[in-house]
């Protein structure tokens, strides 16, 4: 046994229709709350609605774009110092929600954005934060992290503080409900990729890895029924259930290359965040497998493809399961399929390698090669 630390000071609320607590949820919080939402799906479910009929002098800051910048959470920052708001409600998917998190800590503390990209650079606080999710993917609802795009230079950052542990997470299934199949499967790629990065990180922790492999359970279980009928409310339940217990693994582990990876198909072809950290779980694990076979294997059996723990037979069973439940949420594994061009491969392995930070948390040596193999064979697929 490993000697590890696990801290979740988070509240988690779950149940169907449990939206309509938030004013009683919120009674600690004296003062005024900033709503902070993204530009269209909140309002069109009545999410909003109901959050401001339980808060009625909220203030709403609607601004936030998927995969939100630095420049957007000074502006939400300002609003929210000028209309005197005391708690952040985020209303969203995990870009309003980490979107909430830095302004709640641009409020408590001056200077850029940027000053707090990184880790433990928060030195103030933040304002109580309230996540409402209403994608089933992220978990943001439950982690100490939240990931901007540095307008300096278009590239994802990391604002990483226990100050941004939201202090409540509300989490009803029937806020997910609306979500289209394509997101419904983006955001559940993104739940398990969490969950089986967590597990092999090298930052992993005992109870986690619990957590890890109930996710990949439920993922392989309850996201193709999510993916073929949106209105199977056990479906949501269980993705939504299955996102938070992903966040609450990486929330101790942090994620590993294959995040790093997938932002560069992200910012660079906008190929969704959850897809494109899905087209990187095959390579980056077949060479997981050679350095962790037993964790790999047991990853493989909760995707319902159980194998010896060996390096070949882990390497074998991880593929076809990955592949498999792709086929099942009906993505194509290749990264040429989503949009992404092959011009810039090398480059962005040449780049991420040079970044050892990027590294850290990955098991096994790698070489330039061996990560420029990973971005080809996730384009071919
Ligand atoms: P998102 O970027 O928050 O939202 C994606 C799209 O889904 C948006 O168009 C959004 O519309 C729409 N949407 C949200 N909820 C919906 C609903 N119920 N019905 C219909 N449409 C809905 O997607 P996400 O995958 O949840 O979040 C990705 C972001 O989270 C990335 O920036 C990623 O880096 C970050 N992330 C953070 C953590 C963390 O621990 N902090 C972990 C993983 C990922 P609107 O814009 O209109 O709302």
């Amino acid at each position: 046994m490993r000697d590890f630390t696990y801290h979740m000071p988070t509240r988690v609320v779950f149940g169907e229709g449990c939206l309509d607590t938030l004013k009683e949820l919120c009674q600690a919080f004296d003062g005024k709350a900033l709503i902070v939402t993204g530009s269209e799906s909140a309002r069109r479910i009545g999410a909003l609605d109901r959050a401001l009929a339980q808060l009625p002098d909220a203030a709403v800051f609607d601004g936030v774009q998927e995969n939100p910048t630095t420049d957007t959470c000074e502006r939400g920052a300002a609003l929210c110092r000028e209309k005197d708001c005391a708690f952040v409600v985020a209303i969203g998917g995990g870009s309003p929600m980490d979107a909430a998190k830095a302004i709640a800590v641009l409020v408590r503390n001056s200077g850029p954005c940027a000053d707090y990209l990184g880790t433990d650079r928060v030195k103030n606080g933040a304002l109580p934060i309230v996540a409402v999710p209403t994608t089933a993917g992220t978990g943001s609802e439950v982690t100490p992290y939240a990931v901007l795009v540095d307008t300096a230079d278009a590239s994802k950052k990391t604002i990483c503080s226990n100050h941004i542990f939201p202090t409540i997470a509300v989490l009803d299934p029937r806020l997910t409900v609306s979500m289209p199949s394509s997101i419904t499967a983006n955001t559940g790629l993104d739940a398990l990729s969490q969950a089986m990065e967590g597990m092999v990180a090298v930052h992993a922790t005992p109870k986690g890895d619990v957590l890890a492999l109930e996710t990949c359970r439920i993922v392989k279980k309850w996201l193709p029924r999510a993916v073929a009928d949106g209105t199977d409310i056990e479906a949501r339940a269980q993705m939504l259930y299955a996102a938070m217990l992903s966040g609450c693994v990486i929330a101790q582990s942090r994620t590993t290359l294959v995040h790093g990876m997938g932002y560069y198909f992200t910012l660079e072809y906008g190929v969704a965040h959850g897809l494109a950290n899905a087209l990187f779980l095959t390579p980056v694990f077949q060479h997981n497998a050679r350095c962790l076979p037993g964790k790999v294997a047991a990853i493989a059996d909760a995707l319902g493809a159980p194998c010896e723990p060996t390096p070949d037979a882990a390497r074998k069973a991880i593929t076809q399961a990955i592949h498999g439940l792709l086929e099942t949420v009906r993505m194509s594994p290749a990264a040429k399929d989503a949009g992404v061009d092959s011009d810039r491969l090398d480059l962005f392995a040449r780049e991420i390698y040079s970044n050892k930070g990027r590294l850290k948390n990955q098991p096994g040596d790698l070489s330039l090669e061996d990560v420029t193999r990973f971005f080809w064979k996730a384009y071919e697929g």
